[in-house]
């Protein structure tokens, strides 16, 4: 391609958000954003299109959208746009070229069909989506033969090992994890533990449902069920190590037996920054490793037992079905319900399990048909959540 990429970068008040901006500001001849988006966070929507001369936004909420008005906060130059038809319009815009979903939760799903529709390259960050309607997003990239470009780190590393291999030479994925804000924790301390505790990750800067996600492990259970639907890789061909550094971002082991990594410092700069520039290379925002000093790359097997969100989404995975949907959304509400205060940390796997334990699983046909389920599993864990004796913990 030559020319700038015209960039849409949708969830741009989000960390990852944040992220791919320093990446764009440094990169200002091959990335052009072109659209941006946000929930609620209106004023500092606008800085951002201020800052970097955006003719296109929208927010997904409307009485932000109203507020926003009323304080007449965006700059005149940039036509704002409201509810999720607002995010859509953006996601279809006719000058963009890459479309970055990293705004949180499922309700990117439309506007990520919508762009694949139209023709656009997807940066993706949000796993949400590919958990819960992973069939039909990839089924839909290959039909309007669009590039589905990891920005996760674990599925960028395996992006960058598995280039240009036969599929036939690669026996399993190994996704690194490294043990979120609770792994030297006692497991019976785990039961006072609150939301401030959790959301102090070791390594890792993120949103707070991704964070909780890394305390729990559902989030590497997550992103298992995301490389089966990036890679094609089943769930017996997906491993899960301990790796605390966060610096080996994923490998992936060949027929013979050797491993392949890709390392970078714990920094989501270079895996946006190779989204947007595939499949170019050129130097990044952020330092690489630095040898001078010492590192320690420590790779270890996970505690047995330790992380039953995990073996939920991988049994999840091996039903198949709406199974990994509703493996999401239950996590979804009891980590809604943990943040809130109103629930244990340590309930949040026992939602998932007896959510999935009431769903007759089944093979979706439509995508409506995994959005009835979403429904119906929103409100099986909320009634678990509520139907408890859960006492606030503080
Ligand atoms: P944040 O919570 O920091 O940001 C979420 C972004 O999405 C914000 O811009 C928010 O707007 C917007 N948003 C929230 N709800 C909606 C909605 N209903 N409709 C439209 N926009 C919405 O999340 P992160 O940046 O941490 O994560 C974003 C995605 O990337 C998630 O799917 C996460 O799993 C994934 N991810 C994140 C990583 C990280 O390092 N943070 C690493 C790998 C993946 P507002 O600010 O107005 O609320
Ligand atoms: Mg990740």
């Amino acid at each position: 391609m030559t020319g700038k990429k015209r960039i849409v970068l949708l969830g741009a008040t989000g960390s990852i958000g944040q992220s791919t901006l320093s990446v764009i500001r440094n990169a200002r001849d091959d990335l052009e954003l072109v659209g941006i988006s946000g929930n609620s966070r209106f004023r500092e929507l606008a800085e951002i299109a201020r800052e970097f001369r955006v003719p296109h936004a929208a927010l997904a909420d409307e009485n932000a959208y109203r507020d926003c008005r009323e304080a007449g906060a965006f700059p005149g130059a940039c036509r704002l746009r409201s509810g999720i038809s607002g995010i859509t319009e953006l996601a279809v815009l006719p000058e963009a070229d890459v479309v970055l979903v990293a705004s949180s939760g499922t309700a990117a799903l439309g506007p990520a069909l919508a762009a694949i529709e139209a023709g656009k390259d997807i940066a993706l960050a949000n796993k949400e989506i590919l958990v819960l309607a992973g069939k039909f997003v990839t089924a839909a990239a290959r039909k309007h033969q669009v590039r589905l470009l990891p920005v996760d780190s674990e599925h960028s590393a395996l992006f960058q090992c598995l280039e240009g291999r036969r599929t036939e030479d690669v026996s399993r994925l190994i996704l690194t994890a490294s043990g979120g804000a609770f792994i030297d924790r006692e497991p019976d301390e785990l039961a006072r533990v609150i939301p401030a505790d959790a959301l102090r990750h070791p390594n890792w800067s993120m949103g707070p449902k991704v964070t909780i996600d890394s305390a729990t492990m559902a989030n590497k259970g997550l992103e298992m069920i995301e490389a089966h639907w990036l890679f094609s890789f089943d769930a017996d061909r997906i491993d899960v190590v301990l790796h605390r550094q966060s610096i080996i971002h994923s490998m992936i082991e060949l027929t013979d037996g050797s491993i392949l990594a890709q390392l970078s410092p714990p920094c989501m700069t270079f895996a946006i920054h190779h989204a947007l520039m595939y499949p170019r290379r050129v130097p990044g925002v952020a330092k690489g490793l630095d040898f001078s000093e010492v590192h320690r790359l420590d790779l270890a097997p996970l505690p047995p037992g330790r992380f039953p969100c995990l073996t939920l989404a991988r049994e999840a995975l091996h039903a198949g079905g709406v199974a990994p949907a509703v493996f999401n959304t239950a996590n979804e509400v009891a980590v809604e319900a943990f943040l809130a205060h109103r629930f244990p940390f340590l309930h949040i796997p026992h939602v998932i399990d007896n959510t999935l334990e009431a769903f007759d699983n089944f093979e979706p046909r439509t995508v409506n048909d995994v959005l009835e389920v979403e429904k119906a599993a929103r409100r099986t864990a909320s009634e678990l959540v509520q139907s408890q004796p859960w006492k606030k913990i503080s």
